[in-house]
């Protein structure tokens, strides 16, 4: 079996660190990947140090994946080697319930296989991600990237687009929509540069004050300070849909409040500690919802992929060496990340 490095987290505690580990040889229907980058999600932290509860240590983490194709099974027809290709963050379904068999595997009622602390059904324990130097997935679980971009941009497309590029298409975001994106981290960057090339209209906002000038340049039309009062009033009763990155418990009222009638706030942050419970009297006021995504289905990541290529949308990055991960974790709990930490995996050396 190929053996395999990487960077774990040994307990939650514990700062991730260099680790070996083996993979699957392909099977008839696997592809393995010689993985190039790997951005650093959010959901990474949290579960690297159990804050979401049902952690399994070692744990490596990482489900936003680019890569080559290095070797492929004899069934394998949707890949060769050298293609570009990414992975996020399933690598497997039961993909014969009627939600897998509608395309929403993420919602697989017999639970997907995540692409790490997921149950690994051919190794046994659970499965590792992509902070390690390669991965073998079957191969419906693969996407095709683009190669006209930019493949570091491109990996954190693989769960911060998909789980914003879903939910804005999902509740119809389209041309003559005013779109709220609540929190200017790698998600929210996405979400802004997704929502505003389906032609809305897009309110980002903020609790760090100097994102202003990045937030407009990255597409927002208008820019709010979420902690202040008056400018968040100027907003009420106004917008279509409202999708919810935070990472940390807050106020949803303050955002319910600036839905019209019939308007959708979904979340799709899922903070370690619940957030306040909303008032009623502002979901009733104007016929409100607050919903939830997860992620999206394979098709719709594919979807997603081919739309950006097609936009030229990447992810703005800060690219860091395999060894600088805690570092990395520790900015993004300031909310300092200018928009998405990637792995460079060529700095992932043998000792
Ligand atoms: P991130 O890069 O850390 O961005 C989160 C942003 O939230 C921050 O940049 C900050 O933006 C804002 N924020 C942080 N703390 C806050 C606070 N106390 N009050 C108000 N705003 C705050 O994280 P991410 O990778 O985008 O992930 C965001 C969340 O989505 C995480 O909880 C992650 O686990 C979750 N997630 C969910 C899914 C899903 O399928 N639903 C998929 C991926 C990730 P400002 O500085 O602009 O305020
Ligand atoms: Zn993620
Ligand atoms: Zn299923």
């Amino acid at each position: 079996m190929p053996k395999a490095i990487g960077f774990a987290a040994q307990a939650a505690d514990q700062a991730l660190e260099y680790f070996e580990f083996e993979r699957r040889d392909p099977t008839a229907d696997d592809v393995e990947i010689e993985i190039a980058y790997c951005g650093v999600c959010h959901s990474d932290l949290h579960q690297a140090r159990n804050e979401w509860g049902g952690t399994v240590f070692p744990c490596v983490p990482g489900h936003e994946i680019v890569g080559k194709v290095t070797r492929v099974g004899s069934k394998v027809s949707k890949y060769k080697v050298g293609d570009t290709v990414g992975v996020g963050c399933m690598v497997d379904s039961c993909r014969t319930c009627a939600n897998c068999e509608d395309g929403y595997e993420q919602y697989c009622d017999n639970g997907f296989v995540g692409t790490y602390n997921g149950e690994d059904k051919h190794m046994g324990g659970v499965t590792f991600g992509g902070y390690s130097n390669r991965i073998t997935v079957a191969q419906d679980f693969v996407l095709k990237v683009s190669d006209k971009l930019d493949l570091a941009g491109v990996a954190p497309l693989l769960c911060a687009g998909i789980t914003t590029y879903s939910p804005l298409r999902h509740w119809g975001v389209t041309k003559g929509h005013k779109v709220g994106v609540v929190g200017l981290g790698g998600l929210g960057h996405m979400a802004v540069k997704i929502a505003k090339a389906m032609g809305a209209e897009v309110v980002l906002f903020t609790t760090s004050p100097n994102k202003v000038d990045d937030a407009k340049r990255l597409g927002a039309d208008h820019v709010v300070i979420s902690k202040d009062e008056e400018q968040m009033k100027a907003w009420r009763n106004s917008l279509d849909f409202i999708l919810n990155t935070v990472a940390a418990p807050h106020d949803l009222d303050a955002y319910l409040t600036l839905l019209r009638l019939d308007g959708t706030m979904t979340l799709v942050g899922v903070p370690a500690e619940s957030h306040p419970s909303p008032a009623v009297f502002n979901l009733i006021a104007k016929r409100r919802s607050l919903a939830g995504s997860l992620i999206g289905g394979i098709a719709e990541t594919q979807e997603m992929l081919d739309f950006c290529a097609e936009h030229g949308i990447t992810s703005d990055i800060e690219m860091i060496a395999m060894d600088e991960i805690n570092e990395a974790y520790e900015r993004m709990l300031k909310s300092d990340v200018k928009y998405r930490f990637v792995i460079d995996m060529a700095t992932l050396k043998q000792k």
